[in-house]
């Protein structure tokens, strides 16, 4: 059974088709790139697997419950699937520490010293333990960023989502958040990544998707999305990227 299986996706904003029949299985462990020139729609959908977009028609089931169905409480999902965006959105007036221990305390009600244990664990996992007092704006963009990630992880999602995580820093602090990722791709997690990061979507990704229009164009191992993409609109995009 695939952890997320994604049904004749359409999402619509007014008029505008954004998503026009997206079809997915995703399985324990793998790890997804989507790739695609802007405005494609790889947020859109993102969005839509964890509901903060609501699609127009289609299903999509996470771990064989259909979350499309009105009567699933999608709060309950959300709790599974970790979701890190461009912007870090770390709250500013907590500290480090408190940032990564808030969801557990609040939403899963963890006593505050596993709590706490926890966010130790995974500020070492992101090489920031020394950081664990430090407010968001003594840190820089890469930091935040290893920070907002270590805070997804601390509710124990059975995936991880991110968009473009790497695109707001500078470009010499994308390898230290690119480096966690692949901690955790190495770990098991299972994991959909938008990125342009194409160095590592081709060393990560156990399957790329090229993504334009609003459909998958095409997708496949790295190998042959990269080396031997069959579509004219992949071959146009990559020469552009590559
Ligand atoms: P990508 O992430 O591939 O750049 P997006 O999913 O962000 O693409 O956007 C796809 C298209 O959907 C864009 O044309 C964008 O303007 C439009 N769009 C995204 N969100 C909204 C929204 N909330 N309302 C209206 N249009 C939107
Ligand atoms: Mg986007």
């Amino acid at each position: 059974m695939p952890v997320i299986a994604v049904k004749n996706l359409y999402k619509q904003f007014g008029k505008l088709e954004i998503l026009k029949g997206i079809d997915l299985d995703v399985h324990k462990g793998e790890v997804v790139v989507i790739i695609g020139p802007s405005g494609s729609g790889k947020s859109t959908f993102l969005r839509c697997l964890n509901l903060l977009e609501q699609p127009t028609s289609g299903e999509i089931s996470f771990e064989g419950k259909s979350i499309t169905d009105r009567k699933h409480d999608i709060n309950v999902t959300r709790e599974k699937m970790g979701m890190v965006f461009q912007q870090f959105n770390l709250f500013p007036h907590k500290t480090v520490l408190k940032n990564i221990m808030l969801a557990p305390l609040k939403v899963k009600k963890q006593p505050a010293a596993e709590a706490e244990k926890v966010a130790m664990e995974l500020l070492r996992t992101v090489g920031l333990e020394d950081k664990r007092d430090s407010y968001p704006g003594q840190l820089s963009g890469g930091q935040k960023q290893r920070i907002a990630i270590a805070r997804a992880l601390a509710m124990q999602p059975h995936v991880m989502l991110f968009d473009e995580p790497t695109s707001a820093l500078d470009p010499e602090m994308v390898g230290e958040v690119l480096e966690v990722m692949k901690k955790l791709a190495e770990a098991g997690m299972t994991m959909v990544i938008v990125t342009h990061e194409m160095g590592f979507a081709r060393e990560v990704g156990d399957r790329i998707l090229f993504m334009d229009g609003g459909v998958i164009v095409e997708q496949g191992t790295p190998k042959q999305v990269f080396g031997e993409p069959k579509h004219e609109r992949t071959r146009d995009f990559l020469s552009k990227v590559l």
